[in-house]
């Protein structure tokens, strides 16, 4: 069996639609007997959310040990470690890491503080945040994409930005549960999941993502416009489809 990772946002799908051609390619990769994994750096829906968007776009059958992403990698890094996690983020994202951590409200008690994305980030809350950190609490944040689709032409300002700025007033380099960090690419390595094909629209987070695994990296063009040299990926396709034609006839 071979086994592929796509990215899904801006390569399988842009909000709630398919890119062209992609549901038939995808079905014709299950035929021809590759396993796919699924690696998103979407860090505010949970991997049943994404399966069951999957599912019902693709009509075809996903398992939940097939969608990774930077929930899933840090709840798999957190297991086994008794640690107090401060979380800044979305109700959403504190509900979810409550679940599988002893979550505090208090920074001082703190040893993890985990960065998450909100629209308005309150700059005060931030600086705390970068004071804690200089006095010794270890930090990492969920991703490092500096924007956030909303919609195929939309985009929100992403955790990224939150990361930066904490970056910039520690003058520390955080680790990143995203594709763009080692603990994403540990994940699969620990796991020894194999991956012969990476596949997405970004350079920063797929294509690095690819490289640390160590796997071909294919780039599309089906989204974004890159601010990294495109010629880091092992090859660039203008979709999905086009890349999957190339290796199944
Ligand atoms: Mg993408």
């Amino acid at each position: 069996m071979k086994t592929l990772a796509t990215d899904l946002d801006g390569t399988l799908y842009l909000d709630n639609i398919l890119i062209p051609g992609v549901k038939e390619s995808y079905q014709l990769l299950l035929a021809n007997n590759y396993y796919i994994y699924h690696a998103t750096n979407n860090s505010s829906q949970s991997r049943q959310i994404i399966a069951s968007k999957l599912e019902r776009l693709l009509q075809v059958d996903i398992d939940l040990s097939s969608v990774i992403t930077p929930l899933v990698v840090l709840e798999d890094y957190l297991k086994g470690k008794n640690y107090s996690v401060y979380v800044f983020g979305s109700d959403e994202i504190k509900q979810y890491i409550s679940n599988i951590s002893n979550l505090v409200t208090n920074l001082e008690t703190a040893d993890l503080v985990i960065l998450g994305r909100v629209d308005f980030p309150n700059e005060d809350e931030l600086d705390e945040i970068a004071k804690g950190i200089n006095s010794g609490i270890a930090a990492a944040t969920l991703n490092k994409d500096l924007t956030y689709p909303v919609s195929p032409t939309e985009f929100k300002p992403g955790n990224g930005q939150i990361a930066r700025y904490i970056e910039s007033a520690t003058r520390k380099t955080l680790d990143s549960f995203g594709k763009d960090g080692m603990l994403f690419s540990d994940y699969f390595i620990n796991k020894g999941i194999q991956i012969d094909y990476m596949i997405g629209d970004r350079v920063d987070t797929d294509i690095v993502f690819a490289k640390n695994i160590n796997t071909t990296s294919i780039l599309v063009n089906s989204s974004i416009e890159n601010h990294m040299p495109i010629s880091l990926a092992d090859e660039v396709f203008d979709t999905f489809n086009e890349f999957v034609s190339s290796i199944v006839k």
